[in-house]
């Protein structure tokens, strides 16, 4: 019998399959599988839609069995069949254009482990096999046929026999080479395995012979009478996938335990999560989400270990089980998942054609835990601070993020320490309780909140009733300033210069008193040089004698960032302006007064010290602590 070719393109995606190295092989299993489920479909559909078409529901099934003398997989269905016209219009070419787009990323050398996810169709089955053979009797026809190929050679089509309609996918695995183990794929538990990874919710049976054990009795009595039992094991057929999922079930249903059970099991988190997030979108792409909000990062959330993603199935079948493209970064804590029947298994070719839906899905779903986020900080306030302190930077990352871009829907999800109310808030509610007068929003950056509350600068404002927030984490200060304002009030860094808390009388007395003391304090910038940019009356300290202060854009924390990037010791080295503030009315300037009519020498040693204790309250490091002592104790 001859031999016939397939179509010069399916010969080169066979070459493809067969000789390159691919890290996704145990993928043939759902493709076959997922092919079976479509051809009971198409049976199923038949027999609801024309009459005198005798098979009920309930005997549809597919059937896994493997033959270990053999080396052959079998992969059974009892769906609508292939006629030879069939097996030869669908079996000879490359069927869709999604294996088009496997091939041709193969050959621009594209990530194969990534497209390894997609579908690659009925010729996934040659990843593994050296032979397949297909035999398929369609619906109503008298006739079965019998297809075999060993690859690209080609393939023969002869009549064969079959008992009953549907298809019988017949893979003989490979040898196992230096590369591969391809005997894995003859084990039951590895195919139990890989159905439950990827058709656990392929919506028709899935059976296999597994084998069970029990204690059974031999027949035999022992020595006190009892029955004799012995360990026994037998093939039971078995189901093996769970079919309905429990995203698919309507929601009356579905308990809240339940999603939480599920979600713990699935997602392995001994957690439960803060919210579950549920989706059932009808219209221009219809499709079914569950989503979770996890309660706290897991260990390598952090890192760039960690993936983020939702897992993507399409009618039960599992596509992808990190598809980023469905997560907006800023959320990447969320997991869960979505089915949608409008996208096929071969999502690679459907990415780009219908990347319009994949990005309508992941701005409906961004929305959707964005409420629901609101929703849990207003009304679960305690749920809501916990699950910020694992998160809050993710958000804050998201802002600062593309310039901004994400600033509106996360603004009102952050939050920061109150140091008047010691607990954290948002921004709304900061600005929602400034008393009359209050222009800006005050922020503290420090290491920590109790050092945060120790800077001198914080007593004025708070002395005039105003609350400041603490920004003790690295990417806080980055979002105030992508921010720029919230609902039009500026952010004021209390370490920087101008705090605006002056009346335009009180900051004409200040410049007539820095006028005065314009002497004394070029003094001091003389005797400090350049560690400081300059040296000025404080407009903003009441009991403390100094305190260092930033001009311009960079500030003191920022400048600490950018000292531990790793290599930022070549980089130009981003520095703070450091201004000197010494309080005028604090005792300690009236002693540098009088050493400075008295005693240049001493005038000095107080000048290094008042710049030293500056330094230390501002949480930065004295480079110098050997010369600072020894100025104390010129004092003595
Ligand atoms: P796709 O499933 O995307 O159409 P495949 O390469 O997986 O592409 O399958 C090619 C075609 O072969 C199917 O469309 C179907 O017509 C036919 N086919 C494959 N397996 C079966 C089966 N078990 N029963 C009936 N037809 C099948
Ligand atoms: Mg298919």
């Amino acid at each position: 019998m001859a031999k016939k070719q397939f179509k010069a393109e399916s010969k080169q995606l066979l070459d493809l399959m067969i000789n390159s190295i691919y890290t996704h092989r145990e993928i043939f299993l759902r493709e076959i599988i997922s092919n079976a489920s479509d051809a009971i479909d198409k049976l199923h559909y038949k027999s609801i839609t024309e009459s005198d078409i005798p098979v009920s529901r309930e005997d549809f099934r597919i059937d896994v069995k493997v033959d270990n003398e053999a080396g052959t997989v079998t992969v059974s269905d009892n769906g609508i069949g292939m006629t030879r016209e069939d097996m030869d219009a669908n079996l000879g070419v490359i069927a869709h254009s999604g294996s088009l787009d496997f091939k041709k990323n193969i050959e621009e050398g594209k990530d194969v482990d990534i497209i390894g996810q997609f579908g690659v169709g009925f010729y996934s089955s040659f990843l593994v096999s050296d032979k397949v053979t297909v035999r398929s009797k369609a619906y109503g026809q008298d006739q079965a046929w019998e297809w075999v190929s060993s690859g690209a050679d080609g393939y023969t089509v002869k009549e064969c026999e079959k008992d009953s309609y549907g298809t019988d996918v017949i893979m003989h695995i490979r040898e196992d080479d230096e590369n591969e183990s391809y005997s894995t794929y003859l084990d039951t538990y590895t195919l139990e395995d890989l159905i439950k990874k990827y058709s656990d919710y392929v919506r028709w049976p899935i059976h296999m012979m597994l084998e069970k054990g029990a204690m059974e009795e031999t027949g035999e009595t022992n020595e006190d009478g009892t029955p004799k039992k012995e360990w026994k094991t037998h093939g039971e057929d078995t189901v093996v996938n769970s079919m309905v999922p429990i995203w698919q079930r309507d929601k009356a249903s579905v308990t809240d335990d339940d999603c939480k059970n599920f979600y713990k099991e699935k997602f392995h988190d001994y957690e439960e999560p803060v919210s579950v997030i549920r989706v059932n979108a009808e219209g221009t792409v219809s499709y079914k989400a569950m989503l979770f909000v996890p309660k706290v990062a897991p260990y390598n959330f952090y890192s760039r270990d960690f993936e983020p993603g939702l897992q993507l199935y399409s009618s039960g079948v599992m596509i992808m089980d990190k598809c980023k493209d469905l997560l907006p970064d800023c959320f990447r804590f969320v997991r869960g998942i979505v089915d949608s029947p409008d996208l096929s298994l071969n999502i690679s070719r459907e990415m780009l054609q219908h990347d319009r839906q994949l990005s309508m899905i992941r701005s409906n779903l961004e929305k959707k835990i964005k409420n629901e986020l609101e929703r849990l900080l207003t009304e679960d306030r305690e749920t809501y601070n916990e699950f910020h302190k694992n998160f809050g930077p993710q958000i804050k990352y998201g802002i600062v993020e593309d310039w901004g871009a994400k600033s509106d829907l996360l603004k009102d999800l952050i939050m920061f320490h109150s140091m008047k109310l010691d607990k954290p808030i948002t921004l709304k509610e900061y600005v929602d309780s400034m008393p009359e007068g209050q222009e800006k929003i005050y922020y503290a950056s420090a290491e920590s909140i109790a050092r945060a509350k120790q800077l001198p600068q914080t007593e004025q404002v708070m002395d005039k009733g105003y609350d400041i927030i603490c920004l003790t984490e690295e990417v806080d200060e980055f979002t105030l300033r992508t921010l720029r304002n919230y609902n039009e009030k500026e952010f004021c860094d209390i370490n920087g210069k101008d705090l605006g808390l002056e009346t335009e009388d009180e900051k004409k007395e200040s410049d007539a008193k820095e006028e005065e003391a314009k002497d004394i304090l070029a003094f001091v910038k003389e005797s400090l040089g350049d560690r400081v940019d300059s040296v000025k009356l404080s407009r903003k300290l009441k009991t403390h004698a100094v305190c260092l202060s930033s001009e311009g854009d960079v500030s003191f924390e920022m400048e600490k960032y950018f000292a531990n990037i790793p290599g930022g010791n070549e980089m130009e080295r981003v520095k703070a302006k450091r201004v000197l503030e010494i309080n005028a009315s604090h005792p300690a300037f009236e002693s540098l007064k009088k050493a400075y009519e008295a005693d240049k020498d001493k005038a000095k040693a107080m000048s290094e010290i008042m710049l030293c204790q500056a330094l230390l309250m501002a949480g930065m490091p004295v480079d110098d602590m050997l010369g600072y002592s020894e100025n104390i104790f010129k004092l003595f």
